[in-house]
């Protein structure tokens, strides 16, 4: 059984900015254009340049 997401968020390390997906198709990009996340509440989609993922942003993602 999947974890229902509640928040889909990341902190980009290199700008500092919080992204915040809000519902599907919901893509979103940090200033610096590093990282961005899409899915809303429906799966939480990162893209970074390469792994390990950790070394481009924080996980602030939050699970009911
Ligand atoms: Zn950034």
């Amino acid at each position: 059984m999947n974890k229902r997401i509640k928040r889909n968020r990341i902190r980009c390390k290199c700008c500092g900015d919080i992204i915040e997906s809000r519902q599907i198709y919901d893509f979103q990009q940090c200033s610096c254009k590093k990282v961005a996340i899409d899915g809303g509440l429906e799966y939480a989609k990162r893209i970074f340049p390469s792994n390990p993922p950790e070394k481009f942003y924080d996980e602030l993602v939050e699970y009911e």
